[in-house]
């Protein structure tokens, strides 16, 4: 995310929290409770080139989190009782749910330990190709391209190009230059084939990013013992699935179910979307989803729960805990449903 954004996205936390906005506004926009997403959990790394720290949060930061949840009169519940609470219009006592993707090892080793403390149930949502250590974390592979490399150039549309990534500056720029190029695509193809292409040149190993930060199915097991733990399914590929076919998007949501029914033996009720804004999941996903017979589907459009997301129940948004923004204060305002309320001009459901 660029520095411009991340500012504006503080400044307007920051206004909602100190105006006392939130709280005025709080009654109308709260909806009947939160789902939250997490990615990586763990102590913070000294590089000063973590193009991809939005995605992690420290131990030291979820641990204010499920303290401050613990205080605070709401429930802490599962996706199946969200479901059901959703679904009979049980919507009584506000809740939270906590679900975090991509099944990192950090997930195990810190956010684990945290939420059973605090008996908060979560779910993690596995894309099944990273415990079979196929999976391509290509956001990961294009940091480690950048960021090893003082310069390098590539393919664009046929044309071969140099960049320089000597400096700080220049590695921060080029990353988001060539995130934003790739996510641009219209196809998941022309993405990993920029990749795959990139980490060829380079010497980047982008199946060892599994082997490395991923836990295994023998890990994803001792988790999936738990009762508190739900298991999900987050495709095979980790695919944005509105940029393949409608087969395809189907067989990654079949196919991932299987694999982890067939590897836990759990059928997971449950899916979250990969990347998950409305370029890579939108009205056929959700359409898909729910002729699969998930029970919810969780995007990361930003948004709180209301009532009318009943109808909704395989586009559900989510409220990211945000690595560039790791103050309670900003949660709480994420919490009362305030800025969300704002991003999404008062709309409560946006499904399409
Ligand atoms: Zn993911």
């Amino acid at each position: 995310m660029s520095g411009l954004k991340t500012a504006i996205i503080r400044t307007g936390l920051e206004t909602l929290y100190f105006s006392g906005a939130n709280v005025v506004m709080r009654p109308f926009v709260r909806g009947v409770g939160v789902i939250l997403t997490l990615h990586h959990v763990r102590p913070p790394r000294p590089d000063r080139f973590q193009p991809n720290r939005l995605l992690e949060v420290t131990p030291g930061f979820l641990e204010s989190v499920a303290r401050y949840l613990r205080r605070r009169r709401l429930d802490l519940i599962s996706l199946d009782e969200m479901h059901r609470r959703l679904a009979e219009g049980d919507c009584g006592r506000r809740f939270v749910c906590v679900t975090i993707d991509d099944g990192y090892r950090d997930t195990l080793q810190w956010a684990y330990p945290i939420l059973k403390k605090h008996e908060i149930p979560f779910a993690v949502y596995i894309p099944t190709s990273f415990p079979d250590r196929l999976g391509e974390l290509w956001w990961l592979a294009l940091e480690a391209v950048v960021a090893r490399n003082m310069r390098i150039s590539l393919l664009i549309d046929g044309e071969e190009r140099g960049f320089e990534c000597r400096t700080l500056a220049e590695k921060r720029h080029l990353f988001e230059e060539l995130y934003g190029w790739v996510r641009s695509f219209t196809t998941e193809d022309q993405l990993r084939n920029v990749v795959r292409d990139l980490c060829g040149r380079y010497q980047v190993d982008i199946a060892a990013f599994c082997e490395e930060l991923c836990m295994g199915w023998d890990e994803l097991a001792r988790l999936a013992a738990d009762p508190l733990v739900t298991i999900g399914a987050h495709t095979v590929n980790h695919v944005m699935l509105a940029k393949v076919t409608e087969r395809s998007a189907r067989s990654e949501m079949e196919m991932s179910r299987a694999v982890i029914e067939a590897a836990l033996g759990t059928r997971p009720a449950h899916l979250s979307y990969p990347v998950g804004d409305r370029t890579s999941a939108g009205p056929r996903e959700f359409r898909i989803a729910a002729e699969l017979g998930f029970k919810t589907a969780v995007t990361t459009r930003p948004g709180v729960l209301f009532r009318e997301h009943r109808e909704h129940l395989t586009g559900l948004p989510r409220i990211s805990l945000n690595g560039e923004h790791q103050q309670l204060r900003y949660v709480r305002v994420l919490l009362s449903g305030t800025a969300t309320a704002v991003w999404n001009g008062f709309q409560r459901v946006d499904a399409a």
